[in-house]
């Protein structure tokens, strides 16, 4: 993730240089304004006037400076959020299948949301803080030597003691703020299962459940938030307090320096308005370091949930699938339940399977690992000789199709949900939709190929889901078709025109597993597995 952030370096360092030009300035402005006190009470008139109208430019020139201090400001933060959030949600897409739906998925949600939120406020505008707080000491600092070391040595003491008394002062806030963070996060989940259980909790009468869980964590972070309001109230109070205190003493030591002769009374004015940009960037920093140290366990948080805890280096390219997939002494568990044990058996190059056997029974995970969604706990799956863990899973996918039960659909037309992005000649794609039985649904669209499908399909019913995904493996033209389930909402009708188009595919492999069976198209497979009981025969 730093590495990520750290691409908005340049951008930070041309923010930076602006406001360093921009802070010079007013710090000359305040020289300015000392020497026309100091003429005006001296009474020249030739002076005073020179002085006033440089100043007066001067002034005038920090308004557009400023403008442009507060564009490069934006923009570093833009530049670096942006190009943070593509990073992770790059890594998100390098996670492992199964370890990615090994996890609640909520977390990758909050870090994209609360979390870059926290990278925003305590760390980007953090570091652009310290870096602004600096130079704004470092001109105040060289201004008040330039007329006065003395002084500046006295107002460092002050400055530096009542920077410590304010730091003291915000330690009790850092505890409560990761708490509430961490309260964010489970709420977020929260939240997203809710919305996700709509129907669930409609029709099952539960709303009263949830109002009264939705208003306990609500109320738990709404009640963190009320502590940290509070403490933050008297942290505010007591830092005030300092502040006054320092300018208060600050204008007394000045004003005793100029009665006893050794500064003027410009000086006394430039001494106070300088010590006010010593003393905030100080007692600013104070508070932006815990914030930017904070961020560090979010960093690591979010590094951990874009690893792949199964780091195994991938070496083998698969061009195309030649002759066969084996299965040597397979098994396989999740965890302790294990679903299939020493499994052997071949899949041959262009035949067609069917995979029947009792629901729970472990069809899916035989297809899982085919996909190679996982890696089996024991023994090993060769393709043409090669062995299936070492094969790059992109390089892999590239000759597979895979037809879902849950069919995921884009919210976009009907032809970018077949082609899925690609290009393919339009006597190619009505091909594929003729063999997947889709012709009659979308000549009834009102926009044909060009209507679009919301929310995951909810404007098309299952077996119109269902079809548009077959449609996308034969698209493909994979040498691998693999379909779960993917019949189970269509009328039989539909199921056995799809089945007989799948089944007389040339040279396609297609592995279907099913538990609508029809007689007629049973005996066209050249073989049919049965998972039961840990065995595939
Ligand atoms: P089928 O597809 O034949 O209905 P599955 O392959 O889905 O069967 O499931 C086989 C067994 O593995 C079941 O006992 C199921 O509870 C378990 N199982 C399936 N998926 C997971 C998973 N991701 N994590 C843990 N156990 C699982
Ligand atoms: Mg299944």
């Amino acid at each position: 993730m730093k590495k990520a952030i750290s691409r908005g370096i340049p951008f930070l360092i041309l923010a930076l240089l602006t406001i360093s030009v921009a802070t010079g300035i007013d710090g000359y402005v305040s020289i300015k304004i000392m020497r026309i006190i100091d003429y005006a009470l001296d009474g020249n008139m030739d002076l005073f006037k020179k002085e006033s109208l440089e100043g007066f430019i001067l002034v005038g020139i920090l308004l557009p400076l400023n403008i442009l201090v507060a564009i490069t400001r934006g923009l570093y933060i833009n530049k670096s959020l942006v190009k943070s959030k593509i990073y992770y949600i790059d890594r998100i897409f390098k996670k492992n299948i199964n370890e990615f739906q090994g996890e609640n998925n909520a977390k990758y949600l909050a870090a994209l949301t609360n979390d870059m939120n926290s990278i925003e406020q305590n760390y980007l505008v953090g570091i652009y803080g310290v870096g602004a707080g600096l130079i704004r000491f470092l001109v105040s600092f060289i201004v008040i030597a330039s007329v006065s070391p003395s002084a500046l040595f006295i107002g460092i003491g002050i400055t530096v003691i009542s920077s410590i008394l304010s730091m003291l002062a915000g330690k009790p806030l850092q505890k409560h703020e990761r708490q509430r963070t961490d309260l964010f996060e489970g709420y977020t989940s929260y939240i997203k299962e809710v919305l996700g259980a709509f129907q669930i909790i409609k029709a099952n009468d539960l709303n009263d459940k949830v109002k009264d869980d939705f208003y306990d964590k609500s109320e738990s972070i709404q009640h963190k938030g009320y502590i940290i309001d509070r403490i933050s109230t008297y942290i505010f109070a007591s830092q005030q307090f300092t502040i006054m205190m320092s300018i208060f003493l600050t204008f007394m030591v000045a004003v005793y320096m100029a009665i006893k002769g050794s500064i003027t009374a410009g000086a006394v004015i430039l001494i106070v308005n300088n010590m006010e940009n010593m003393f905030f960037p100080l007692m600013g920093l104070t508070e932006l370091f815990p914030k930017i140290v904070s961020v560090k366990t979010l960093f690591n948080k979010m590094d951990e949930s874009l690893k792949n805890h199964d780091d195994y280096k991938e070496t083998l390219e698969l061009d195309d699938f030649k002759s066969s997939i084996e299965f040597k002494n397979v098994s396989f568990s999740y965890d302790d339940n294990q679903v299939l044990e020493d499994v052997d058996l071949s899949i041959n190059k262009g035949e067609k399977y069917l995979i029947v056997g009792p629901s729970g029974g472990g069809k899916s995970t035989f297809l899982k690992l085919l996909r190679k969604y996982f890696n089996p706990t024991r023994g090993e799956i060769l393709i043409d000789g090669k062995n299936l863990r070492d094969v790059k899973k992109e390089s892999y996918f590239k000759n597979i199709s895979n037809v879902e039960q849950q069919v995921f659909l884009f919210e976009d037309s009907v032809k970018n949900n077949i082609t899925l992005y690609k290009d393919y000649s339009d006597e190619e794609i009505n091909l594929a939709i003729e063999r997947a039985g889709l012709t009659d649904f979308i000549r009834g669209l009102p926009n044909g190929l060009d209507t679009i499908i919301y929310d995951n399909g909810k404007n098309i019913s299952g077996g119109e889901k269902s079809r548009i995904a077959i449609a996308r493996g034969l698209l493909a033209k994979t040498d691998i078709i693999f379909l779960d389930e993917a019949f189970a909402s269509l009328d039989a009708k539909v199921a056995k025109e799809i089945e007989k188009t799948l089944l007389n595919l040339e040279g396609v492999t297609v592995v279907n597993v099913s538990h609508v069976i029809f007689k007629e198209t049973k005996d066209k497979y050249n073989k049919v597995f049965v998972v039961k009981n840990k065995a595939v025969l």
